[in-house]
């Protein structure tokens, strides 16, 4: 089955996207993931968009993106985290699969900011924290000991950015595809039911 997660940003989306993904046994692909994972030349390139809140340029993404779809564990299908943002990434995706599924995770501008805000995430093993799940111990990783980061596009500049964009060039993508709408605010697992309910499961 081939899923897309589309919401703004702290929508619980990857979060989402973790569970279901291990609920269905097929993988979970967030994009900005893959970007935050590159190295090298390739990162300083990716940086120079990211971090002050911008898109990576839709030639180059589609680029990374169609190799991870490669890789086999892609054939039962994928849940797409991040992807696609705007017209023309539909465009370029229908061109090399299609989609089985769209949920709309939904949730105000008004709890996107204040779960951003609160956001940090274990450099070693990914584990994010906010206001739905402290730490046990400030500024510490539960199962790695390791630091809490805050992600470099979590400032309220890049944040206020982030969301316009998404309302100005990803919402109107909705209207393309039959959708569900779930509601974001909810308890992790409830968001979790709705989203499996929709999907038939
Ligand atoms: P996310 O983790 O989905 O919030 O993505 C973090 C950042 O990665 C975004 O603010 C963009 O700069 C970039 N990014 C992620 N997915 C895409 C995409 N589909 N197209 C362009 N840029 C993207």
């Amino acid at each position: 089955m081939r899923i897309l997660f589309i919401g703004p940003q702290g929508s619980g989306k990857g979060t989402q996207a973790q569970i279901v993904s291990e609920k269905l046994g097929i993988p979970h692909i967030s994009t900005g993931e893959l970007l935050r994972n590159a190295t090298g030349d390739l990162r300083k390139d990716i940086d120079s968009y990211i971090v002050k809140g911008n898109l990576y340029p839709d030639e180059k993404m589609l680029n990374v993106l169609e190799k991870r779809f490669y890789e086999k564990d892609c054939e039962k299908g994928f849940i797409l985290d991040g992807f696609p943002r705007n017209v023309k990434q539909v465009e370029m995706l229908e061109k090399i699969t299609h989609v089985d599924e769209v949920i709309e995770i939904h949730v105000s501008d008004e709890e996107s900011v204040r779960r951003l805000e609160s956001r940090v995430s274990c450099g070693k093993c990914g584990t994010t924290y906010g206001l739905n799940k402290m730490p046990k111990k400030e500024g510490i990783c539960d199962y790695e000991g390791a630091e809490l980061i805050r992600r470099a596009d979590d400032n309220p500049e890049a944040i206020r950015k982030r969301l316009a964009t998404y309302h100005r060039e990803t919402e109107p993508i909705l209207g393309l595809y039959k959708s569900v709408r779930v509601n974001g605010e909810q308890s992790v697992e409830d968001v979790s039911k709705e989203i499996l309910k929709a999907l038939g499961r």
